[in-house]
Protein backbone atom coordinates (compact mmCIF):
# COMPACT_ATOMS: atom_id res chain seq x y z
CA UNK A 1 0.00 0.00 0.00
CA UNK A 2 1.78 2.95 1.18
CA UNK A 3 0.46 6.89 0.48
CA UNK A 4 -0.09 7.89 -2.98
CA UNK A 5 0.87 11.46 -4.31
CA UNK A 6 -2.18 13.14 -4.19
CA UNK A 7 -1.64 15.00 -8.10
CA UNK A 8 -2.17 10.95 -9.03
CA UNK A 9 -5.15 10.53 -7.97
CA UNK A 10 -6.28 12.97 -10.74
CA UNK A 11 -5.61 10.55 -13.01
CA UNK A 12 -7.26 7.71 -14.23
CA UNK A 13 -4.49 4.62 -12.70
CA UNK A 14 -3.77 2.15 -15.21
CA UNK A 15 -5.08 -1.05 -12.87
CA UNK A 16 -8.65 0.84 -12.65
CA UNK A 17 -8.40 1.75 -16.64
CA UNK A 18 -8.02 -1.98 -17.07
CA UNK A 19 -10.68 -3.05 -15.39
CA UNK A 20 -13.45 -0.49 -16.65
CA UNK A 21 -12.29 -2.11 -20.16
CA UNK A 22 -12.81 -5.83 -18.98
CA UNK A 23 -16.21 -4.76 -17.26
CA UNK A 24 -17.15 -2.78 -20.53
CA UNK A 25 -16.59 -5.50 -22.99
CA UNK A 26 -17.92 -7.74 -20.69
CA UNK A 27 -21.05 -5.80 -20.29
CA UNK A 28 -21.48 -5.34 -24.05
CA UNK A 29 -21.45 -8.83 -24.63
CA UNK A 30 -24.63 -9.48 -21.68
CA UNK A 31 -26.31 -6.78 -23.39
CA UNK A 32 -25.84 -7.99 -26.54
CA UNK A 33 -26.91 -11.71 -25.29
CA UNK A 34 -30.05 -10.06 -24.22
CA UNK A 35 -30.44 -8.19 -27.06
CA UNK A 36 -30.92 -4.90 -25.29
CA UNK A 37 -29.14 -1.99 -27.77
CA UNK A 38 -28.86 0.31 -25.72
CA UNK A 39 -27.14 0.02 -21.90
CA UNK A 40 -28.19 2.84 -19.09
CA UNK A 41 -26.47 1.22 -16.28
CA UNK A 42 -23.55 -1.60 -15.57
CA UNK A 43 -24.03 -2.66 -11.66
CA UNK A 44 -20.07 -4.18 -10.25
CA UNK A 45 -19.88 -6.09 -7.04
CA UNK A 46 -16.62 -5.18 -6.27
CA UNK A 47 -15.08 -6.65 -2.55
CA UNK A 48 -13.05 -4.53 -0.15
CA UNK A 49 -10.35 -6.63 -0.84
CA UNK A 50 -10.61 -6.84 -4.70
CA UNK A 51 -7.59 -4.12 -4.67
CA UNK A 52 -9.82 -1.73 -6.56
CA UNK A 53 -11.09 2.03 -5.82
CA UNK A 54 -14.13 3.00 -6.66
CA UNK A 55 -13.31 6.39 -7.19
CA UNK A 56 -10.85 5.51 -9.62
CA UNK A 57 -12.78 2.76 -10.90
CA UNK A 58 -15.73 5.50 -12.01
CA UNK A 59 -13.32 7.83 -13.13
CA UNK A 60 -11.67 5.21 -15.40
CA UNK A 61 -14.94 3.95 -16.42
CA UNK A 62 -16.42 7.52 -17.80
CA UNK A 63 -12.99 7.59 -19.62
CA UNK A 64 -13.09 3.94 -21.28
CA UNK A 65 -16.84 4.02 -22.02
CA UNK A 66 -16.23 7.08 -24.33
CA UNK A 67 -17.01 5.36 -28.19
CA UNK A 68 -17.83 2.13 -27.14
CA UNK A 69 -21.50 1.39 -27.39
CA UNK A 70 -21.77 1.59 -23.71
CA UNK A 71 -20.88 5.78 -24.02
CA UNK A 72 -24.15 6.71 -22.12
CA UNK A 73 -24.10 4.01 -19.46
CA UNK A 74 -23.31 4.93 -15.88
CA UNK A 75 -21.45 2.71 -13.52
CA UNK A 76 -22.93 1.39 -10.14
CA UNK A 77 -20.52 -0.13 -7.60
CA UNK A 78 -21.69 -2.17 -4.88
CA UNK A 79 -19.29 -2.60 -2.43
CA UNK A 80 -19.22 -6.37 -0.65
CA UNK A 81 -17.64 -6.40 2.78
CA UNK A 82 -14.89 -8.69 3.62
CA UNK A 83 -15.97 -11.03 5.83
CA UNK A 84 -14.51 -14.06 6.90
CA UNK A 85 -15.65 -17.16 8.95
CA UNK A 86 -14.45 -18.53 12.72
CA UNK A 87 -14.82 -22.49 12.87
CA UNK A 88 -14.68 -21.63 16.81
CA UNK A 89 -17.63 -20.07 17.38
CA UNK A 90 -19.02 -20.43 13.56
CA UNK A 91 -19.67 -17.22 12.92
CA UNK A 92 -18.86 -14.80 10.19
CA UNK A 93 -16.83 -11.77 11.46
CA UNK A 94 -15.81 -8.50 9.15
CA UNK A 95 -12.09 -8.32 8.48
CA UNK A 96 -12.32 -4.21 7.94
CA UNK A 97 -9.62 -2.65 5.91
CA UNK A 98 -6.81 -3.30 5.95
CA UNK A 99 -7.98 -6.96 6.57
CA UNK A 100 -7.45 -8.26 9.97
CA UNK A 101 -8.08 -11.83 9.93
CA UNK A 102 -9.00 -12.38 13.96
CA UNK A 103 -11.50 -13.39 15.09
CA UNK A 104 -13.50 -10.50 17.40
CA UNK A 105 -15.18 -12.84 19.37
CA UNK A 106 -12.99 -15.71 20.75
CA UNK A 107 -10.25 -14.09 19.81
CA UNK A 108 -8.22 -16.60 17.49
CA UNK A 109 -7.01 -15.91 14.01
CA UNK A 110 -9.18 -17.18 11.14
CA UNK A 111 -7.82 -17.52 7.64
CA UNK A 112 -11.04 -18.54 5.72
CA UNK A 113 -12.22 -15.26 3.66
CA UNK A 114 -15.80 -15.75 2.89
CA UNK A 115 -16.55 -12.68 0.95
CA UNK A 116 -14.56 -9.48 0.03
CA UNK A 117 -12.38 -10.52 -3.00
CA UNK A 118 -15.33 -10.06 -5.62
CA UNK A 119 -14.99 -8.26 -8.94
CA UNK A 120 -18.10 -8.64 -11.02
CA UNK A 121 -20.16 -7.51 -12.75
CA UNK A 122 -23.99 -8.32 -11.27
CA UNK A 123 -26.28 -6.46 -13.72
CA UNK A 124 -26.66 -4.40 -17.22
CA UNK A 125 -30.05 -2.50 -17.36
CA UNK A 126 -30.75 -1.59 -20.34
ZN1 LIG B 1 -14.54 -17.03 16.77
Amino acid sequence: MGSAPTAATREPLVHELSIATAILEQAEEIARADGTDRVTAVTVRVGELAGVVPDALHFAFEVARDGTALAGAALVVEQVTALAWCDGCAEEFAVGMPPFFWCPSCDRPSQCLRSGRELEISGVKG
